[in-house]
């Protein structure tokens, strides 16, 4: 068979990694280093040269888009279409299992997913129903603990607090926790981990067939894999099947969300014979760019260690900007991507990347007023909005009356006369007769143990969900939502809400029954396409699409705009142009970082990972004033930015603050140099807003600009060449 497809765009040791007998194989490698492509071409090789049958293959990545564009490529060389492969998240396969074996692993067959807001407020209700004092354990904390047991493969029976009185309160939370789960048929993210798991512990038949049936699991990103994961891989690949993991220690950014890196290291211990195979040529990043990297990198300590190289070019120094405060920062970063555009490229082809979400709001702002499109990648999901929650809770509560969680959002919103003495009834009967709401609710209308008008409230909430059930039988999917938005009063609630937003309201709920009729029309292949889910009834697969959907494959990849995202988000992509916003001590590395060093550590991993998206060009920026949480302060220029080799690395206009001359760069770096008849800090007047005090400066010639803080009007940026400015 002519292998050429497969081989003739890898270097020797990825033809080693693709072409490695039926072995245990890891490729540690840094960043860009071709990892994922030769996950990719490790499953094709499998399939067409090993004999392998595309359904033997079970690959896991990090991200949604990530595997959708795997299984891209995969098509592509394989050349037919592989829609039922097992190319997934971890969240995705394993819910996959749990769907196809919920009676086994103690679900109902319609069990509805918790997304971290709904898990939120159970555990809020929990210490109110138990009188748990807030302050001491607070329900973020909970939430917190019960996950990070979760991942660690705890149930709460297994936790023992000794006589830590603390820890007894924890374990008393979680317990109560999982109660209310199983009796809702609600299971939490970290809990469709944890049952995947269990399930094989306790059917050996169970994990014996899909022993049978994965001969072949490979892992992307395997630095970022958490305890369970790891124990999930292990018992998969237990006996005679085999594991091929790529993965960089350097790289490994979610230890605190429980990651171990460790596991790269348990890899070798519990998979003898392990064939590690290392790749150093870096296929991605200019020189300049993979050099700044490399440097950050080797101020970690404890590094497994490696060289990348380029054979590319060194290209354009990377371009340090230190701004007068965040919407200077933002307004330069905009302006970066202006030129990119000016000069014939895309936007896509552009990231802007940031440590913290609330960081975008300033960016957006900037983004608009130039009317430049743009997409928050990885932000809130469209299925996150409130009010198209509130319509899923309907679905959920039609789809399972058990689902306490959805029933309690949805009772009252909109408004209809049922209020908070009559929940409690409900809650308070609910807990004390261990039923669930909906049987609450029924038990109360049937023995009338609420006041009159409390009593047909409930009455006709009742009324209303049964109709919507008996509609569910027997229309279309998009058709029962349509009957649900209308007859729940969702829509004309909403219409009432004054201005922008309750118009924006009804539009979403409207892109709902869009999302939905595409749903349904969609023949793209799905995580339900395997035979054992068959049988699934369309409402079911619907909701669990909402829950583990992060909404990134709706995009139209025509659409060019754009991309903001975190850095924690930007893991495995790649982007021409990179802009890394916010470079200050405090906020990138963290603030509770600077006072741990296995924190700082994995900041500056972070850092490194963000470097190494860019292809061609590179900006960091910093500012000197920021307001970030309401809060205001005057940071420092980030230890990383002075980390990187001063060669390399230029101030790409001189600072802009007033109290301090032109010339004066605290990062060090070389300057752009640029004449400019006016100084910061320096009164002007101008014809229209009269005078005011130069602020910030921005580029040379005809498009230097000039901020400056009018005394009748505030802040304006103008184009020198036509402001006509004169000393005051
Ligand atoms: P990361 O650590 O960021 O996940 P990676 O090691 O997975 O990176 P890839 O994304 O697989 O790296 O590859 C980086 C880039 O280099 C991609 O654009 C890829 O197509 C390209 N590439 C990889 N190997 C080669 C090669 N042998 N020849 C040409 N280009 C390559
Ligand atoms: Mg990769």
């Amino acid at each position: 068979m002519d292998v050429t497809h497969i081989l003739e765009s890898l270097n020797d040791p990825q033809r080693q990694a693709v072409t490695a007998a039926d072995n245990n194989v890891l490729v540690l490698a840094g960043a860009g280093s071709g990892k994922t492509r030769v996950l990719v071409h490790r499953i094709v090789w499998a399939v067409q040269m090993m004999g392998m049958s595309p359904y033997s293959v079970l690959a896991v990545t990090f991200t949604n888009k990530a595997a959708a564009e795997m299984k891209a490529r995969i098509e592509t060389l394989l050349q037919i279409p592989v829609g039922g492969m097992w190319v997934g998240t971890f969240h995705g396969l394993a819910h996959r299992i749990l769907r196809a074996h919920h009676s086994e692993a103690g679900l109902p067959k319609n069990f509805q997913i918790l997304d971290s807001d709904d898990q939120l407020r159970i555990i809020k209700r929990i210490l109110r129903d138990y009188q748990i004092d807030e302050s001491k354990w607070p329900a973020k904390q909970a939430q917190w603990y019960i996950n990070n047991k979760k991942d660690e493969g705890m149930r709460a029976q297994n936790l023992d607090a000794g006589g830590d009185f603390n820890e007894q309160m924890w374990i008393k939370i979680y317990q109560n926790y999982e109660q209310v789960c199983n009796q809702s048929g609600l299971v939490d993210f970290a809990e469709i981990l944890l049952r995947a798991h269990e399930i094989w512990l306790k059917k050996p038949d169970l994990l014996a067939h899909y022993r049978r049936r994965f001969r072949h699991v490979l892992v992307d990103e395997f630095q970022d894999t958490n305890t369970i994961q790891y124990a999930w891989l292990r018992l998969l690949t237990g006996g005679q099947n085999k594991i091929f993991a790529v993965g960089d220690d350097d790289q490994s950014i979610y230890g605190w969300r429980g990651a171990k890196v460790e596991n790269i290291t348990n890899l070798e211990k519990d998979y003898p014979g392990l064939e590690i195979i290392r790749l150093e040529q870096n296929y991605r990043s200019t020189g300049n760019i993979l050099n700044a990297a490399n440097a950050l990198i080797e101020k970690n300590p404890n590094r497994m260690g490696k060289k990348l190289w380029t054979a590319g070019e060194d290209g354009e120094p990377i371009k340090f900007y230190t701004a007068y405060n965040e919407h200077d920062e933002a307004r330069f970063v905009v302006g970066v991507v202006q030129q990119w555009v000016q000069d014939g490229n895309r936007r896509q082809d552009c990231v802007i990347l940031y440590r913290s979400n609330a960081q975008s709001r300033v960016l957006e702002e900037a983004l608009m007023m130039e009317s430049m499109p743009y997409r928050i990648y990885g932000g809130m999901r469209f299925f996150d909005r409130a009010e198209i929650k509130d319509a899923l809770a309907y679905l959920r509560v039609i789809s399972s009356q058990l689902d306490d969680a959805a029933l309690d959002r949805i009772i009252n919103t909109p408004p209809r006369g049922i209020g908070e003495k009559t929940l409690q009834s409900i809650r308070a009967i609910a807990l004390k007769e261990n039923i669930s709401y909906w049987d609450a609710l029924v038990f109360i209308i049937e023995t009338e143990a609420v006041p009159a008008r409390a009593l047909k409230a409930l009455k006709k909430f009742h009324e209303l969900i049964s109709e919507l059930i008996v509609v569910a039988d027997d229309s279309a999917l998009d058709e029962l939502l349509v009957t649900v938005i209308q007859q729940s009063g969702l829509v004309e609630y909403f219409q009432k809400e004054k201005g922008e937003k309750g118009k924006s309201r009804v539009e979403n709920l409207q892109e709902l029954v869009g999302a939905v009729k595409e749903f349904e029309s969609d023949d793209e292949p799905t995580d339900f396409d395997d035979p054992a889910l068959q049988d699934l009834d369309p409402l079911s697969v619907f909701l669990a699409y909402t829950a583990l959907e992060s909404g990134d494959s709706q995009v139209d990849p025509d659409d060019d705009y754009v991309q903001l995202m975190t850095l924690h988000s930007a893991k495995g992509l790649e982007f021409p142009l990179v802009a890394i916003v916010g470079m200050e001590e405090g906020l990138f590395p963290s603030e509770r970082s600077t006072y741990e060093p296995s924190k700082l550590a994995e900041e500056r991993r972070l850092c490194y990972v963000g470097m190494t998206r860019a292809k061609k060009q590179l900006f960091l920026t910093a500012a000197e004033h920021r307001r970030l949480y309401g809060r205001e302060s005057y940071p420092t220029v980030s230890r990383f930015v002075h980390e990187l080799p001063g060669d390399i690395v230029v101030d790409v206009r001189p600072r802009a603050m007033v109290s301090r001359p032109l010339t004066a760069s605290s990062s060090g770096f070389k300057q752009s140099s640029s004449s400019q008849p006016f100084q910061i800090g320096q009164s002007v007047n101008h014809d229209k807003f009269g005078e005011g005090v130069i602020l910030s400066y921005e580029g040379d010639g005809s498009h230097a600009r000039v901020q400056v803080n009018f005394y009748q009007v505030g802040m304006k940026w103008l184009v020198l060449a036509y402001a006509n400015l004169s000393q005051a």
